[in-house]
């Protein structure tokens, strides 16, 4: 069940309290989420002004798990115009070394342009929201797309032809219908997807998203993704932080949480993570500092204490 129905709320109940000034504090009338929330959030003590600065883990025992998209990178009107600032990238070179390895980068979008937005690095990835996957090993192994898979994305072609501004991104295993440049569409899409996800319902989950409804096959999600990296090396024994900024990461929230670990939600809006962190460049900031933590940082993490603040 995609993670907003959880919550009895529909996308746009929860995109409007995104955009409410001061969002994070007008939390959702449903607060079942807050069963898998940091017992601090669960009190209700969120901040209003979007920002609750995690502190900078020692890298020895942490296992980093990073969204791209609005994480890593702004988001732009068009996916394939995103691009990942070179200084990131740096950081991202050296928390590898940093993290010895335990690093790897959990987004909706295929393989090659995971490759290609991160290169020259080539990190261990699920892409697809975990329907391809590359180990540290470098081996890429994914599920084969779902038959129903041109189907749907025939009939979403026929039916966005009719909505100027709202368009569709193959993805491989799924489908994206993107309404960024025409939100007044909004309603008609969701309604369009599930509409189509409901003729294939062994075949695909529905996704929402930031002004975007995917498609992508049932059972893959993001928190599958990360139990999966946990059970091997580099990886086991260390704690989970998982790092997003749209719905899709949410599962991976909670995933970490299980796990001993932790999420950080990147901007505002409902979630499962206790940490926040304004934007892409507050991330990386932020990044930079777990890759080269002060020697005073304080005693190696530990599962039951992790945070070495
Ligand atoms: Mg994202």
């Amino acid at each position: 069940m995609p993670l907003h129905e959880a919550e009895n709320l529909t996308y746009f109940e929860i995109l409007n309290t995104m955009r409410r000034p001061g969002g994070l504090s007008a939390r959702p009338r449903d607060m079942s989420m807050q069963s898998v929330t940091d017992p601090s959030s669960a009190s209700g003590a969120m901040p209003s002004d979007g920002a609750q600065v995690p502190p900078v883990p020692q890298p020895g025992r942490v296992a980093l798990f990073l969204d791209l998209d609005g994480t890593l990178a702004e988001i732009r009107p068009d996916p394939g115009l995103v691009a990942i600032p070179h200084a990131t990238l740096d950081i991202l070179a050296r928390l590898d070394q940093a993290l010895d390895g335990a690093l790897a980068i959990l987004s909706g979008r295929p393989g090659v342009d995971l490759d290609r937005l991160l290169q020259p690095l080539a990190l261990p990835y699920a892409a697809g929201h975990g329907a391809e996957w590359r180990g540290r090993d470098g081996r890429v192994t994914q599920a084969p797309p779902p038959p129903g898979l041109p189907a749907v994305q025939a009939a979403l072609q026929a039916q966005v032809e009719h909505w100027p501004g709202v368009w569709i991104e193959a993805k491989g295993h799924g489908v994206a219908v993107h309404f960024r440049g025409a939100p007044e569409y909004g309603g008609r899409v969701e309604a369009a997807v599930r509409e189509v996800a409901g003729r294939h319902p062994l075949d695909f989950d529905v996704q929402p998203g930031k002004m975007v409804f995917e498609l992508r096959p049932r059972g893959v999600d993001k928190g599958q993704a990360l139990r999966r990296f946990m059970q091997g090396a580099p990886y086991a024994g260390r704690t989970p932080v998982a790092v997003g900024d749209d719905l899709t990461d949410e599962a991976a929230f909670i995933a970490a949480r299980q796990a001993g670990g932790f999420g950080i939600k990147i901007g505002a809006g409902p979630s499962a993570a206790p940490w926040r962190l304004d934007d892409p460049r507050a991330l990386a900031r932020w990044l930079e500092r777990l890759a080269a933590p002060a020697p005073e940082s304080g005693p190696a993490i530990s599962k039951e204490q992790p945070w070495a603040d």
